[in-house]
């Protein structure tokens, strides 16, 4: 048994994709599990997703993509990052879609196409102002004409177009419409040199939960998928998303401190008061931030407890109060409905609810998934 148990509601993950579903009404969901099903596990998160819905995968990097064929899954599945040395036969063989930024990974694609002697799928991404990934408007035209030539010649098929939001986490935000109307011209324009470019997907989470009108044909939710919303509800109902993971362990001492007593590590804590803390066997090293001290806190028994005094590798101190009925072996919540969120870690660790997630599950879950 490890110190720290990272339990994933898989059930909450279909849920939540359901939810997703509804809101795109017309438009196909690729439900994104990139870096590990976003620190939840590749395979049973993409199992749930496919369960609630989810007409698509998407994963950043190829071999995520693989790993879904290899557990089985036969549904569609995008890959959008990958250098042009990446060996494509393979992912094109196996039926997963493509991205293409730029001339370069065209080449690699209608190589690893011929290859393969499969067509690839390709999905054309166009920066709309991201500043990432994607062809910029200028260059857009002669990416187009050169796909178009390569699928008159029967190495690929476009099949999409895509780009990604800069700042659709904050509803309202100028670059929003300003990157949705540039998505609609450049449709517009690979339309006109006679490119069909198939299906059209812009919106990550909060687009999908905020901006209707930029569904398109489909979706991509990632962070929504784990039930941590982007944006604030306006109803103050998290959308009906439920959080999927929760973190908890159980303290290995309990003790009383005298006043006075300085705790951990340079004793940047002193207690005030005759106290009790509590042992956590939890640290930087399990994913826990070491910059949260302090400021974090988690749950004993429904009760908030804060970490004070420097998080050590492996281990930290909670302050339980001078009367406590809390002793070792208690359970302790790190995440979940009883106690923080991913967002109150967030806070603490001057981060965002992506980093948590990732970093707690992918830290923790070594020995800790059932
Ligand atoms: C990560 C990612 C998403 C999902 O973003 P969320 O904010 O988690 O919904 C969608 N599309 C691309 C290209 C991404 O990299």
């Amino acid at each position: 048994m490890s110190a720290v148990q990272v339990t994933v509601d898989y059930d909450a993950i279909s849920a939540n994709v359901e939810i997703l579903s509804s809101r795109a009404s017309r438009a196909d969901v690729m439900a994104v599990v990139k870096a590990d099903g976003y620190g939840h596990g590749l395979i049973p998160t993409a199992q749930a997703a496919r369960q609630g819905g989810a007409t698509w995968l998407g994963t950043a990097q190829p071999h995520e993509a693989m790993l879904l064929r290899d557990a089985g899954d036969q549904g569609r599945i995008l890959t959008w990052l990958y250098a042009p040395q990446f060996p494509l036969a393979e992912v094109i063989s196996r039926d997963i879609d493509v991205s293409c930024s730029s001339r370069e990974v065209l080449e690699a694609i209608a190589a690893g196409a011929g290859e393969s002697g499969k067509k690839a799928r390709v999905h054309l991404c166009v920066d709309t102002g991201l500043g990432r990934e994607g062809v910029t408007p200028q260059q857009l035209p002669a990416l187009a004409e050169a796909l178009k030539k390569a699928q008159n010649q029967g190495h690929i098929e476009v099949v999409g177009i895509w780009s990604h939001f800069a700042w659709a986490d904050q509803p309202g935000h100028s670059t929003i419409d300003a990157q949705a109307a540039t998505f609609r011209a450049a449709c517009e324009s690979v339309d006109s040199i006679g490119l069909e470019a198939g299906i059209r997907h812009l919106a990550n989470s909060a687009a999908t939960l905020t901006r209707p009108d930029d569904h398109f044909d489909m979706v991509r939710p990632g962070l929504a998928v784990y039930g941590v919303s982007p944006v604030k509800d306006p109803d103050g109902k998290n959308f009906g998303l439920t959080p999927a993971m929760s973190v908890s362990s159980r303290l290995a001492l309990v003790k009383r401190l005298p006043a006075g007593h300085g705790v951990s590590y340079g004793h940047d804590y002193v207690a005030a008061n005759d106290t009790t803390v509590g042992l956590l066997p939890v640290g930087y090293a399990d994913g826990i931030f070491r910059q949260v001290s302090g400021r974090a806190t988690v749950s004993v028994a429904g009760m908030r407890h804060p970490i004070v005094g420097r998080i050590c590798m492996d281990q930290c101190v909670i302050d339980l109060g001078p009367e406590t009925d809390v002793r070792a072996g208690d359970e302790v919540v790190l995440m979940g409905t009883e106690g923080p969120t991913a967002g109150d870690w967030a806070d603490a660790a001057d981060t965002i609810d992506y980093d948590v997630l990732v970093r707690f599950g992918t830290s923790m879950q070594r020995e800790s998934r059932p």
